[in-house]
């Protein structure tokens, strides 16, 4: 299988390549030529393997230039026992009727990122020793906070990588400021921005781009490579787990195989949404796409009327982690809807990048409007959400996850079929303690999050998640906050 890019299609790269580069060198994303499909009796064997089992076969359709020794030494490193909190590694929560919880966050970071950013650096390491031997990997990372923690567990002390990650200094929680700046490891570094999540993704954007930061890092033997979403090897270890929460589905008698099963996502940069329709695209019997925003919207408001606008006010949420205006995935989305029309994507890509907009016409908004549903809710929603699930099914889930409840709640007001569906549940309660413990109980001010965890927990029953609970006694090793437009200066002092 080979790999081409949205913004020019006579790009042919192999998989570790397009995991090596992170994105195509005129500003595209790396998308496979074709995707392998499963049948029902795909699917059937597949459901009888443990998670590791599943990982292995999906990988195995995508990255055909590994070697199967090469992928079996990938999986079982990243979801080897003991690093998530399951053994079922992604596990399924019914709460009643057709709703189920699909918890990504049992991993070592308490957020969905671990699913794939624990996998990530070992195909990343792979893929380069393949591609640029004897090079080393400079990871750059944007982070609207749980990307950030879950890259620098990930890629900590990884022979021949190196890691520098860039947050919005007001925009993550005080347990995901925490989990970054206390960050363990020779190899990595982590700096604040003044700025929101977008400065940060633009900017390191340009940096891909940059002539001067090429050249430098060239000299140095370093080369530039992403572990946001734009990866493909972000991306790949996702599809794994929709496939994967079917074939539980099915196992668990909740559906019989071929039978469809809703699935809501709460979104950001469309990563995690479009895994699932990939799997669907693949042949998972997935009905729905359901698309959860909160007060930054912009994702509502395109899928439901195929106009794109980003001018518009951008809010700080309880749910920083989908505080975003540019969902850099979309991209992905539109390349294949249009039937891999490259000079289109370009054309929209421009229209975002110079104007904030992009409309992409009849043709294809009739596509998405048969796959996907969208809504969104405020905080207020949010606060509900967690207060109704937790008084009525006895679920604590956190403030993300509370905006795809509230959005399925939404839908299922309006949609009266009856179809199981999976919400994708992204982080734990308790790196959110205190916007959580808010919509139970008011919180006095002067407590600190550790505090206020500790009350949490008591008044639900809810354990803390051990590596959340000692960041208490952990020494904080980055401080540095800079303007966004010296990005670039943090680059090279990791060089030096
Ligand atoms: C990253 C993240 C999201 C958004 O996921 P995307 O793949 O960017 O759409 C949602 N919730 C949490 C907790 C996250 O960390």
């Amino acid at each position: 299988m080979f790999y081409t890019s949205t913004r020019d299609k006579s790009v042919k790269v192999t998989s570790a390549q397009a995991i090596t580069m992170g994105i195509s060198k005129e500003g595209g994303l790396f998308v496979p030529q074709e995707f392998p499909q499963l049948s029902k009796s795909d699917i059937e064997q597949i459901a009888k393997l443990d998670y590791i089992g599943r990982a292995k076969a999906i990988l195995s359709l995508y990255l055909t230039d590994f070697s199967q020794e090469e992928l079996d030494k990938c999986v079982n490193g990243a979801y080897a026992k003991g690093k998530f909190s399951s053994k079922a590694v992604a596990p399924i929560v019914n709460l009643g009727g057709n709703t189920n919880i699909l918890e990504l966050w049992r991993g070592p970071t308490c957020a969905f990122k671990d699913m794939a950013l624990q996998l990530l650096p070992y195909l990343l390491t792979t893929a380069s020793a393949k591609v640029i031997p004897d090079k080393q990997v400079l990871i750059l990372v944007a982070t609207s906070g749980d990307t950030g923690k879950a890259a620098l567990e990930g890629f900590k002390d990884v022979d021949l990588t190196k890691i520098l990650v860039f947050y919005p200094e007001d925009g993550v929680s005080e347990m995901q400021k925490l989990q970054m700046t206390t960050q363990q490891g020779d190899n990595v570094s982590v700096c604040a921005i003044y700025g929101n999540f977008d400065d940060a993704q633009n900017g390191v954007k340009s940096i891909f781009t940059n002539k001067e930061v090429a050249e430098k890092l060239g000299k140095a033997g370093v080369v530039l490579s992403s572990a946001n979403s734009i990866n493909w090897g972000r991306l790949v270890p996702q599809i794994v787990y929709y496939v994967s929460a079917y074939c539980d589905m099915i196992s668990n008698g909740t559906l019989k195989n071929g039978e469809p099963m809703n699935v809501v996502v709460p979104t950001g940069n469309f990563g995690n949404i479009l895994a699932a329709y990939y799997a669907k695209k693949m042949g998972v019997p997935i009905g729905k796409l359901v698309c959860a925003s909160n007060a930054n919207n912009v994702l509502t408001d395109f899928l439901k009327t195929g106009k794109y606008d980003r001018n518009r006010s951008f809010y700080t949420t309880t749910s920083p982690s989908m505080d975003i205006l540019i969902s850099s995935n979309l991209e992905r989305l539109l390349f294949d809807l249009s039937g891999n029309d490259d000079e289109r994507v370009k054309e929209w890509m421009n229209g975002l990048d110079k104007n904030g907009v992009y409309d992409v016409g009849e043709d294809m908004f009739a596509k998405i409007k048969e796959l996907f549903d969208a809504g969104f809710c405020d905080d207020n929603g949010a606060k509900k959400a967690i207060k109704e699930t937790f008084d009525n099914q006895k679920y604590l889930c956190d403030t993300h996850t509370a905006v795809a409840v509230d959005v399925y709640n939404q839908y299922v007001k309006v949609n009266s079929e009856d179809v199981p569906t999976i919400i994708a549940s992204t982080a734990s309660p308790y790196k959110f303690s205190k916007s959580v413990l808010e919509a139970l109980q008011p919180v006095p001010q002067e407590l600190d999050e550790f505090e206020i965890s500790e009350i949490l927990s008591k008044k639900t029953g809810v354990e803390i998640p051990q590596q959340l609970a000692e960041l208490k006694s952990k020494k904080v090793r980055f401080s540095d906050v800079c303007e966004k437009e010296n990005m670039i200066k943090q680059v090279f002092a990791m060089i030096e």
